[in-house]
């Protein structure tokens, strides 16, 4: 642009230049020819005056290689000359200025002159006696003005082009500095050429829309990210080549990835079924596969992505189903527990019946068989009981009413309930603390407290007791069962509150136990958010504490 400025302004000024150049000349050589005339007038009158004084004689004097002086007779005929013999010249009654001056006194006009074979500038005067005086002169042409000077011309062309050049230079650059200078990050803050606020205002303007674009762009793209980082499912992109072009953070973790994860995707994991997942995948085929890493089961989904028609690469979807396999896994021990724990009592009840039936036993026998009958039908009740519970709690745990409910309160009821099993082994139970309020499903509440209660009598030894202590703290509100009975062996504390999990068998069945009761207090735990923790010790006794969040 720079370039540009100051080619056109030095163009510009040289033509100006030649422009005022030749107006000059034409200018000088008007001057000139006015001068001209105006010395042959001056001259013709001087002359004409020494005519007069000296008469024609004078014409023979003059010397002047410059000038030629002509006398001429009223009718046209040459008197003197002082350049050619005047007999030799042809009458001058046709000549221009010789008709002007003798209708006007004078007269003048330029010509070619055969004589003189140049251009000559002639000036005519009437003299009193009726002659004419002529006075003629080379004329200059433009050439010869320009010759003249030459050399002063060359001297004003020069420094007039070294003028022009300077100045073009200065005037394109402070022309273009402001553009320069222009802050373009800030549009509407400039302050230069008029001609350029619409293209500012433009770039202002698109400026606001690039960033308001940008802005949105930057937005969705937070929110993508945000999406994908906290998918509990693992996402891997990857391109043609395997590299890893994208991987959230649970993919990372379900894989056990590094937290820098680039590169080559079996960087990633090596394992064949995931190897699979993607060769499959860039092959063009959607490819499910179950992959067992680290005890955990993840099921791999995998998605050629095309441009094109073309694969471009693939994304991998990575899913954690163990605790869907283990949910699955306990749903089949739990009914293949039902089945038998079902199975043990009706087998006996089938039994006793039918040597009732075949007859020939005794009336006491018979006595026996029947209670043993009632006994097993008892515990087939308390275990359907059971069932159903725990499958409350499993199915149709959204479906209870929470109230606030006083622990303290609750546990004064659930005593009042066992006592009669309590008083038959002269078991004491106590309370302890105060007001201490839960918000939560009274019936599950109930539940959890009776079955720790129950326990603490049934695995008690006979004199033995049982406490109830309930407090509150800040945050929590907390709830221990102790006694002081038979106790657990460590190696079956942690198991104790899985289905059907007995440390003793015969012990519990003959105590009337289903080995559902811990589970079912630790379902209703989880219901409240409670956490559950058990000390124990053989032959010292045991205490479960609950202790609930406050809302
Ligand atoms: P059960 O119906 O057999 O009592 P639970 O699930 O309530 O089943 O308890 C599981 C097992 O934990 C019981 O069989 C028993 O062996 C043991 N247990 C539970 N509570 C106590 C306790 N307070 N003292 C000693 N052992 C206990």
């Amino acid at each position: 642009m720079n370039k540009k400025i100051f080619r056109s302004s030095l163009l510009v000024a040289l033509l100006v230049l030649t422009a005022s150049f030749v107006m000059m000349i034409g200018i000088l050589f008007n001057y000139f020819q006015l001068q001209i005339e105006k010395e042959l007038k001056n001259e013709a009158i001087y002359i004409s005056a020494a005519i007069e004084n000296e008469g024609t004689e004078y014409l023979k004097n003059i010397v002047n290689n410059e000038k030629r002086v002509t006398l001429i007779s009223a009718d046209g005929t040459v008197i003197a000359d002082t350049s050619v013999e005047a007999d030799e010249l042809e009458n001058h009654l046709d000549r221009e200025e010789i008709k002007k001056a003798l209708a006007d006194g004078h007269g003048t006009s330029v010509r070619y002159s055969e004589t003189l074979t140049e251009k000559v500038v002639y000036y005519a005067e009437l003299l009193d006696d009726g002659s004419i005086l002529r006075v003629s002169t080379k004329q200059y042409t433009v050439v010869t003005v320009l010759l003249g000077l030459s050399q002063s011309i060359s001297v004003v062309i020069l420094l007039t082009f070294i003028l022009s050049f300077i100045l073009s230079r200065r005037v394109s650059k402070s022309i273009v500095k402001p553009i320069n200078e222009l802050d373009l990050d800030n549009p509407e803050n400039n302050n230069t050429y008029e001609e350029l606020s619409p293209l500012l205002s433009k770039i202002s303007s698109q400026h606001k829309t690039i960033e308001k674009q940008l802005h949105e762009a930057k937005k969705q793209q937070e929110e993508f990210s945000l999406i994908i980082e906290n998918m509990s499912d693992g996402l891997l992109i990857i391109d043609k080549n395997m590299q890893v072009l994208m991987c959230n953070t649970s993919a990372k973790k379900l894989l056990n990835a590094s937290e820098n994860v680039n590169g080559n995707v079996f960087s990633v994991n090596r394992s064949k079924s995931f190897r699979q997942s993607v060769e499959k995948s860039l092959g063009g085929e959607r490819f499910e596969n179950e992959m067992v890493y680290d005890d955990r089961h993840y099921n791999i989904i995998a998605n050629p992505v095309y441009e094109d028609s073309e694969i471009i690469g693939a994304f991998i979807v990575i899913i954690d189903i163990t605790d869907t396999i283990q949910r699955e896994q306990m749903r089949r021990e739990f009914t293949s527990n039902v089945s038998h724990e079902l199975k043990t009592p009706l087998t006996s009840i089938s039994g006793f019946a039918e040597m009732m039936m075949n007859g020939g036993i005794d009336e006491a026998t018979v006595k026996d068989f029947s209670k043993s009958i009632y006994d097993e039908a008892q515990r087939l009740i308390s275990l359907v009981i059971d069932i159903i519970r725990i499958s409350e709690l499993d199915e149709k745990s959204n479906m209870f009413v929470k109230e606030k409910v006083d622990l303290y309160e609750l546990s004064e009821e659930i005593i009042e309930r066992l006592k009669p099993h309590a008083d038959k082994k002269s078991i004491k139970m106590n309370i302890f603390g105060g007001k201490a309020q839960v918000y939560g499903v009274r019936k599950i509440l109930d539940e959890i407290i009776y079955n720790l209660c129950d326990n603490a009598v049934k695995y008690n030894n006979n004199g033995g007791t049982v406490d109830i202590i309930v407090g509150t703290t800040d945050n929590e509100t907390i709830l221990t069962v102790r006694d002081n009975g038979i106790g657990i062996p460590k190696n079956a504390q942690k198991r104790v509150f899985e289905r059907f999990y007995r440390v003793d068998k015969s012990r519990s069945k003959e105590k009337g136990g289903t080995g559902l009761g811990l589970s079912i207090v630790k379902h209703g735990a989880v219901f409240h958010n409670a956490q559950i923790t058990l000390e124990s010790q053989i032959n010292e006794g045991t205490s479960i504490t609950l202790k609930f969040p406050k809302q």
